[in-house]
């Protein structure tokens, strides 16, 4: 497949272009900041929609989900531009990228049309309700109950680590349904407004700030829900989950890609001529090559977790170069680190600490760089498990 030159894709990213140019809010318009993943302030909300109305939301998406119909090789010129311009896609990144994907694969018509278009549009924000204490990695061993009575579910249990959930409108929440059948054949994804009684949410600090609030702990007590939010079949929530977190996964090497390059810029002054600095550019380009090769017809999806790792693992050891080239002046908190864009979120400039920290988000959000070891050695190199 030949990437560059290719009139059509650059036509594409020459028309988003100037979409940006013409309709990007300036600064004075985007002074409020976002406190947590499913935190969208109003001036983010009214460009979100923005993008949606426009079709340069999700443009792989037909134009009534905020698309238009683009190719793989638009789509990535798209995300490409958004980077160049440090744009943050969206401020609430798993409601878009997770679970208005999930409804747009898996929801009825009516679920998509209550839940997934006013996610796109940034009318309500979602949070991902997966992971739990004893049920990280290991998904399927997943408790939190949901018991099925005439058209209502009642659930209880609890979830952790559910990024945003105190700004979110509604969780996409994996419980089980079937206590009998095996492990991944008794779970099931319920749609959950945060408002419903015996739904808690209780924010804690991360290891980036104690003040830095994005994770929750998420108590379900007698949670009653109604049997049109379930989202798949009953029992097939193990589906959903894979392609919940299958979703975009081809482009999300892109994510990391951009974390490196501004590791790239932002280190250059204390990482120039330093060893660790050429290693970083290397494994940019490296991550680039393979990313691109993903484009191809007929990849190995396994392949996919070689981006991950080799993406997530090389933003962290950078920043933690960073660190320690910067000594006892990488600590403060808050710090800017890199240029302010009005448009990109805090976080990606803030102190070294603070990035090295956030780097593990990388390394364990989304299956943990062991979890894509193991699928790499199975999977791609064909070890024993
Ligand atoms: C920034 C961030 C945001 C997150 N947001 C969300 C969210 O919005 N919603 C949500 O549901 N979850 C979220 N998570 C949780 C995330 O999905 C889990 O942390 C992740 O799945 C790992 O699970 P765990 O923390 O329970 O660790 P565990 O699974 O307990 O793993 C502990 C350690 O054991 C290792 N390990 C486990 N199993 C194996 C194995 N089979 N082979 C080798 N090593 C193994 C792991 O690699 C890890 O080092 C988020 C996590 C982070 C860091």
């Amino acid at each position: 497949m030949k990437l560059a030159d290719d009139p059509e894709v650059e036509e594409f990213r020459a028309r988003f272009s100037a979409f940006l140019d013409a309709r990007m809010p300036p600064q004075a318009q985007a002074r409020e900041r976002s406190r947590s993943s499913a935190d969208v302030p109003g001036w983010a909300r009214r460009w979100q929609r923005t993008l949606f109305d426009e079709g340069w939301l999700l443009p792989g998406q037909p134009p009534e989900y905020g698309g238009r119909n683009a190719t793989l090789p638009q789509q990535l010129a798209h995300l490409e531009e958004l980077a160049h311009r440090r744009i943050y896609h969206s401020f609430n990144p798993q409601g878009l990228g997770i679970i208005a994907a999930s409804l747009l694969t898996f929801g009825t018509k009516e679920q998509k049309r209550r839940w997934a278009v006013p996610i796109l549009r940034a009318e309500i924000t979602a949070a991902l309700g997966m992971s739990e204490p004893e049920a990280g990695s290991d998904l399927a061993s997943l408790r939190t109950r949901a018991v099925l009575d005439g058209d209502t579910f009642t659930v209880n249990g609890q979830k952790i680590w559910t990024s945003g959930a105190h700004h979110a409108d509604v969780l996409l929440t994996f419980v089980r349904t079937d206590p009998e059948a095996p492990r991944h054949k008794g779970i099931s994804a319920l749609l959950i407004p945060t408002v419903t009684d015996g739904v808690v949410r209780r924010p804690f600090g991360s290891i980036a700030a104690e003040d830095d609030h994005d994770f929750n702990e998420v108590f379900l007590t007698d949670v009653r829900v109604p049997r049109e939010n379930l989202v798949g079949p009953l029992g097939e929530g193990w589906r959903v989950a894979n392609g919940s977190l299958g979703h975009e996964r081809t482009l999300l090497w892109l994510s990391y890609a951009e974390r490196l390059q501004d590791l790239v810029r932002d280190a250059a002054d204390i990482g120039s001529g330093q060893e660790w600095y050429a290693t970083l550019l290397m494994d940019l380009t490296a991550l680039r090559l393979l990313g691109y090769r993903q484009l191809g017809p007929d990849r190995n999806p396994a392949e996919i977790s070689v981006l991950k790792l080799l993406g997530s693992e090389a933003v962290q050891t950078a920043s933690l170069r960073a660190l320690e080239a910067h000594g006892a002046d990488a600590l403060p908190h808050p710090a800017r680190t890199g240029p302010y864009h009005h448009m990109n979120n805090e976080d990606f400039i803030s102190s070294w600490f603070e990035r090295y920290a956030r780097s593990f988000a990388g390394t364990i959000a989304g299956g943990t760089s062991e979890i894509q070891r193991n699928i790499i050695a199975e999977r791609l190199l064909g070890l024993p498990r």
